[in-house]
């Protein structure tokens, strides 16, 4: 046991000496990046914030989505932001010295809303019992008002900070006062700052120019990257154009399979996939391992076009395909400057990279 045990240690260890690609974690909390560290992780690639919206702070998330006026609006955003920068604080804490991606929020909105069956039978019944459904009926219609018949193709990522005022600019509030916080106690915060979804420049100029005026507003003193993720075929396409935008690119491989597709990633399984394995028609899914000739030809595409922009434009991936060895290979070879993936594959994709170089 002993014996192995070291055996992978100098494995790995010999991988870190040659690997070119950087190993970083996808972790939202600090919990799981301080295993991560444990693991040998070189700072957060994705720290996905819409898991931190929900709990006991649905409540207010909900009142800030159906709210109709500024003041509730406000009132919301105002009850989340201490609860963000305690987040923030955690984890940039937990993390400290190493980089750390916090993409701005990107749920299916669906996931935040109450569901439309119960409230249209809690408002029947009330009427049937001859009652006022009052405020259960005001958010029968705001949330079919927001139903989407594909919420993941719908109002999520940069669309819903666009679409909700002051959403982004609260995230970024906590995140910069948080690393403001961390920098006075002597501390060495790296954050940087993620847009989700987008698919046309003028998103990328607008949710830019929201985070850069409250990084101003704060008087925060270093410079704090701004970038997005290319997670559509559209995005990669017009990479040239989003790279004066961003500080940085990471892929996001999980939409981006889905949306090149036409795959559910949710469904694909279930609904045919795992017969066209059963059949021989493919060996693996293109959510396991990267499909070269489609999706990766888009990464390359997103890779050249961001890089003809700004040469120095830094790289990375944080799709699941991030901790797949194969997938890694492609990733080196594509040039990107880092993986990201959970905790656990961290020392296989640390292994892997190190084999990427050499071979
Ligand atoms: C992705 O789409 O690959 C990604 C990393 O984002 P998410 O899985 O949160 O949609
Ligand atoms: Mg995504």
């Amino acid at each position: 046991g002993d014996e192995l045990v070291a055996a992978v240690h100098r494995l790995i260890t010999h991988a870190d000496e040659v690997r070119r690609l950087g190993v970083r974690t996808n972790a939202d909390t600090a919990d799981d990046a301080a295993r991560a560290r444990r693991f040998g992780a070189e700072g957060i690639g994705l720290c996905r914030t819409e898991h931190m919206f929900l709990g006991e702070r649905r409540e207010a998330v909900e009142r800030l989505i159906l709210a109709d006026n500024d003041g509730d609006r406000d009132a919301a955003l105002a009850e989340l932001e201490p609860l963000q920068r305690g987040d923030f604080l955690e984890l940039l804490a937990a993390m400290d010295g190493q980089p750390v991606t916090i993409r701005l929020i990107d749920p299916p909105l669906h996931e935040f809303l109450p569901s439309m069956e119960d409230l249209a039978v809690k408002v029947a019944l009330a009427r049937e019992r001859g009652e006022d459904p009052g405020h259960d009926a005001a958010l029968l219609a705001a949330v079919e008002r927001l139903h989407e018949e594909n919420p993941m193709l719908g109002l999520r990522g940069v669309r819903l900070g666009l679409v909700i005022p002051g959403l982004f600019a609260m995230q970024v509030r906590a995140i910069a006062s948080a690393a403001v916080e961390l920098k006075q106690q002597g501390k060495h915060p790296q954050p940087e700052i993620m847009i989700p979804l987008v698919g046309a420049v003028q998103e990328l100029h607008l949710a830019r120019d929201e985070v850069e005026r409250v990084i101003a507003e704060l008087g925060v003193e270093w410079d704090i990257p701004i970038g997005t993720m290319i997670e559509l075929p559209r995005a990669a396409v017009i990479a040239d154009q989003i790279a004066e935008a961003a500080d940085f690119f990471s892929f996001g491989t999980n939409d981006l399979t889905q949306t090149t597709w036409g795959f559910s990633r949710d469904d694909v399984e279930g609904a045919f996939f795992s017969r066209y394995l059963e059949k021989g028609i493919f060996a693996v899914s293109p959510f396991e391992s990267i499909d070269r000739e489609g999706v990766g030809a888009l990464v390359r595409t997103g890779v050249d076009r961001g890089r003809a922009t700004k040469p120095d434009l830094k790289l990375g991936i944080c799709g699941e395909h991030g901790g797949d060895p194969d997938s890694i290979h492609f990733f080196h070879d594509a040039g990107l400057d880092y993986v990201s993936c959970s905790p656990f594959r961290i020392p296989v994709a640390r292994l892997e990279a190190g084999r990427a170089t050499l071979d």
